[in-house]
């Protein structure tokens, strides 16, 4: 099974990078970050032209997050077999597998006897790569278009973009980026279903 948690870290760390979570400011930020300082998880508040929470530590759009609870949203009873997915690994598979815990053990059982169960983990890690890129891309292209003119880096110090940021290169390099990265996930996945069709 694949641990999807996990792998968000990598998302969430690149997006503390981003939003910055120190004190340390200058000029308007200070204002910026002592608002930002008020608001602890949960909270909701109207900030510009959009409304805003934070969630898991990040600070994040309403609409951002409803994409998220859509995700997570899971049905009462498994597709596939029909019982009530209240276990405690029945929602975490769901998300992934799109069924109850249990189905998922039967079904990575079955695909261990016939000898398919690596591919299987492989594809899985190839999709949940395909995720991370999305969920990265779409994280940046908002940032870039709701950030001012600075940014905290990773120790919490506060770098001015001279001259402000360039919106459309911005975008334009984190497109490209994540065009290479997904281009090159895909290109494994198709690698993988080639030497399937060999066996
Ligand atoms: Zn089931």
């Amino acid at each position: 099974m694949l641990k999807k948690e996990f792998k968000r870290k990598d998302v969430n760390r690149a997006r503390n990078l981003i939003t910055g979570k120190t004190g340390a400011s200058t000029g308007i930020q200070i204002g910026y970050n002592t608002k930002q300082k008020d608001h602890k998880e949960g909270d909701v508040w109207t900030e510009g032209r959009k409304t805003w929470t934070i969630k898991n530590g990040i600070k994040q759009t309403i609409s951002k997050l409803d994409k998220i609870k859509k995700e997570v949203f899971i049905p009462l009873c498994c597709p596939k077999c029909g019982t009530v997915m209240k276990k405690r690994l029945d929602k975490p598979n769901y998300n992934i597998h799109k069924k109850c815990f249990d189905c998922v053990i039967k079904h990575e059982h079955k695909l261990r006897i016939s000898g398919e169960y690596d591919n299987y983990i492989k594809n899985l890690e190839a999709k949940n790569s395909l995720d991370i890129v999305d969920e990265m891309e779409s994280y940046l292209l908002d940032a870039i278009n709701t950030s001012n003119s600075g940014f905290v880096s990773e120790d919490g110090v506060v770098e001015k973009w001279v001259g402000g940021i360039d919106k459309i290169d911005l975008t334009k390099q984190v497109k490209e980026a994540t065009k290479i990265r997904r281009t090159h996930i895909e290109k494994t996945l198709n690698d993988k279903e080639g030497t399937k069709r060999i066996n």
